[in-house]
């Protein structure tokens, strides 16, 4: 049984991503690549790597509607995705151009999530670019928004899984990063929750990515975290 688990492959090295996708398929659900893969490889690296592994492509687009869609029309048409998605605050006009984009050009398994506040931003960071108010406040006003535009879910932080899944009911798929096994390094994350505690909190899925990638066996951190999960 796989976990509901992305493994955040952030890496240029294609064969290294290749290698690290193979490794941690059996036991999770899929891969998660994003600028740092797409721009050095592009969509055809993408299509290499996952293979028949469901891929999310964590692209974060936010531009005005028009380019948006037509960036999400060029990637999918040949790119298949489970996940793809934008920031939520390019407003409802680019949300729903990019919900309509999304389920016109793929195969309808695509979904698309919005990123409401970026988890490296605090709420003095939010202040300094002229949003004033709590972060929790401005997720719930972007999840709200990305749903009623069409979007199928939100890309979030531990911190606001529950609230979200509270106010968000059963259908809205919370995604969750910032994730660290029992007893490992947080590295840069700054909220960090157990793989379990975060799924009782509501997580649809989970993006762990160097507690697996760095590990010196990446395979078993992966079958390790699944079991924990299981
Ligand atoms: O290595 P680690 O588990 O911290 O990787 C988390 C992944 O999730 C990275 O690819 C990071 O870019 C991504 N991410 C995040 N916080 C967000 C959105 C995405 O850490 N708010």
């Amino acid at each position: 049984m796989t976990a509901p688990v992305f493994v955040a492959l952030d890496t240029t090295d294609l064969a290294r991503a290749k290698a690290l996708a193979a490794a941690v398929a059996p036991h999770v659900m899929g891969v998660k690549l994003g600028m740092e893969f797409f721009y050095a490889h592009g969509g055809a690296g993408a299509r290499e790597v996952a293979g028949e592994t469901p891929l999310f492509l964590d692209l974060k687009l936010h531009d005005i509607p028009n380019t948006v869609a037509g960036g999400l029309r060029a990637v999918l048409g040949h790119v298949q995705p489970r996940y793809i998605n934008v920031h939520a605050g390019g407003g409802p006009e680019m949300l729903v151009r990019a919900a309509e984009a999304v389920a016109e050009a793929s195969n309808s398994e695509t979904r698309i999530l919005a990123v409401t506040v970026l988890t490296s931003l605090d709420d003095g960071d939010l202040t300094a670019v002229g949003q004033n108010g709590p972060a929790a406040e401005q997720v719930l006003r972007l999840a709200k928004l990305a749903e009623a535009q069409g979007c199928h879910g939100v890309v979030c932080s531990s911190a606001e899984v529950a609230m979200l899944r509270r106010e968000m009911g059963p259908d809205f798929d919370l995604v969750v990063p910032g994730i660290r096994p029992a007893g490992a390094d947080a590295q840069d994350q700054k909220r960090i929750m157990t793989p379990p505690d975060a799924m009782a909190a509501g997580a649809t899925a989970l993006v762990i990515g160097r507690p697996i990638t760095g590990a010196a066996d990446p395979a078993e951190a992966a079958r390790a975290i699944a079991a924990s999960m299981a």
